[in-house]
């Protein structure tokens, strides 16, 4: 069985307490690598290591244009090794082969694009109030920065962090999900090779409990960048502020999937599917809440259900399949719960509804794609997230009423519209309470977008040209002349 070691200072190194955690592929609910269970003592040393590269050695001597330019080397690594990495996040995740490679192969997009951006970022000469006077400012890299990972997309998540915290001039120690951190340890490996300064990029793994608040609470940490669960997100947020430190936090989503009756239904059909079902429904951004027009209610669900029954479940490394296994143990569990949950609230399940026991999914953690009518927003399963392949579709009148529903939830990540009346798409782009409106698409996302949550879906922003001030502070220089 493969074993991982932690990356820290350009080392692989074991876990100071010499103990390992089985990292299990879900398809087949076996062990198939192992990865280090680390430590606050490992913690430590690459916090140490990822300060010492920061404050002196190669890291501060280069000039921005010489970081953009290590950042696109690292860009073409990843390019030549995006299917090496890619299998290895279906073995360790679940996800889809085809997903994952279409994934690594735009990762390098991110690294390009910040790489461009890194000597681009200028201070400003200031008119001042004050005769005799002349001020200007510089934005400067914050420090180390803890980058904490999820197990839903394990590489992509990490390149919205530190391509701009990198091209900033910070220095990053990687927490990933005890779940899923194979992929992130290989891909530490290419520093080294792109010619990173040691300490510049460290990935300390293990669980969230201790490896995870070690790093939150190390006082050499200046920035706390977490994407994740709210809970978890609180917890940290609160431990980063009371050292008074920076923090970004992506967190869940219960996102409404908004279907008039003048849409194109086709389109609005497959993006529905999409929204939900992609990644077996377990990304933040997924389409949870298919809000539907009454008047086409019961076509639109039946045309759906049709559809999603035909999907193919099996082998993540295949091309045939279409949704994959759940990413953990207790994830099914929970999926699972909800479903139940659902039905003891009156939700009809018309698709789905139970664990998949088809023969392809051999003993994998596999949930047959779900969905559910009879959903009044006040459920639980309407309000929850439940970041699986569930699908709750609500009938609505008109826009106001799509609005009051979309927007009665606390959570605040993305919507999506789907019409044919470009009037109604802008009034409800303007009062959808969420970080992200699609407008007859779904899913999509860029390097260049903005991206983060309205609401109890975060604080900050990742993504385009701004996510780069979420590493740097603002010094003003002034000079009595
Ligand atoms: P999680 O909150 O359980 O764990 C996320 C990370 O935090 C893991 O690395 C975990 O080990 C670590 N962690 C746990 N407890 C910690 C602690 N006390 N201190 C420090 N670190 C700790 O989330 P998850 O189950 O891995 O991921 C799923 C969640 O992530 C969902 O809620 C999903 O919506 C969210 N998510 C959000 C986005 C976004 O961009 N908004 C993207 C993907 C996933």
């Amino acid at each position: 069985m493969k074993r991982y070691s932690l990356q820290i200072a350009g080392q692989a190194q074991p876990p100071a307490n010499g103990q390992w955690i089985a990292s299990l592929n879900p398809y087949t609910a076996e062990a198939w690598a192992e990865i280090p269970d680390g430590s606050a003592a490992d913690v430590d040393a690459a916090v140490q290591a990822a300060h010492t590269a920061f404050s002196s050695g190669a890291w501060p001597q280069l000039s921005a244009t010489e970081r953009g330019a290590l950042l696109r080397k690292l860009a073409g690594l990843i390019e030549r090794d995006a299917d090496k990495l890619a299998r290895t996040e279906v073995m360790d995740n679940g996800k889809l082969f085809a997903e994952m490679r279409g994934q690594l192969q735009y990762i390098p997009q991110w690294f390009h694009y910040y790489g461009g951006l890194a000597d681009k970022v200028q201070g400003a000469t200031l008119p001042l109030d004050k005769k005799g006077y002349f001020a200007f400012t510089r934005h400067e890299p914050l420090g180390v920065v803890a980058a904490i990972t999820p197990w839903n997309s394990p590489l992509f998540l990490l390149a919205w962090k530190i391509a701009p915290a990198l091209a900033a001039g910070c220095t990053v120690v990687v927490k990933p999900s005890e779940f899923t951190s194979a992929s992130t340890l290989e891909f530490a490996e290419l520093f080294n090779e792109a010619g990173f300064p040691p300490g510049v990029f460290n990935v300390v793994t293990g669980y969230g409990a201790q490896v995870g608040s070690a790093l939150v609470a190390h006082p050499l940490v200046a920035k706390v960048s977490f994407t994740g669960s709210d809970v978890t997100g609180r917890a940290i947020n609160q431990a980063a502020a009371a050292q008074l430190k920076h923090s970004s936090m992506e967190l869940g989503g219960k996102s409404p999937n908004i279907v008039f009756a003048d849409a194109d239904l086709e389109q609005a059909m497959y993006g529905a599917i999409s929204g939900i079902f992609a990644a077996t429904g377990q990304t933040c951004i997924a389409g949870s809440r298919l809000l539907v027009q009454r008047s086409i209610h019961d076509a639109f669900v039946e045309r759906l259900v049709a559809f999603a029954a035909t999907a193919r479940m099996g082998d993540p490394m295949s091309l045939e399949t279409q949704v994959g296994p759940v990413t953990t143990l207790p994830q099914y569990e929970k999926v699972l719960s909800y479903i139940e949950i659902a039905k003891a609230e009156g939700a009809q399940v018309v698709l789905g509804g139970t664990k998949a026991t088809r023969a392809e999914c051999g003993k994998g953690w596999f949930i047959e794609p779900t969905i559910l009518t009879q959903v009044h927003n006040g459920m639980r399963i309407a309000q929850e997230e439940v970041f699986g392949p569930v699908l709750s579709v609500i009938p609505f009148d008109d826009e106001a009423d799509a609005l009051r529903i979309a927007n009665d939830v606390r959570f605040g990540l993305a919507a999506a519209v789907w019409t044919s009346d470009i009037g109604c798409a802008l009034r409800m782009s303007e009062r959808l309470q969420a970080g992200t409106v699609w407008v007859n698409t779904y899913r999509a996302v860029s390097f260049m977008a903005p991206f983060g949550g309205y609401k109890d879906s975060g604080l900050g922003r990742e993504n385009g040209q701004s996510a780069i001030y979420e590493y740097l502070q603002t010094k003003s220089v002034w000079i009595n002349s």
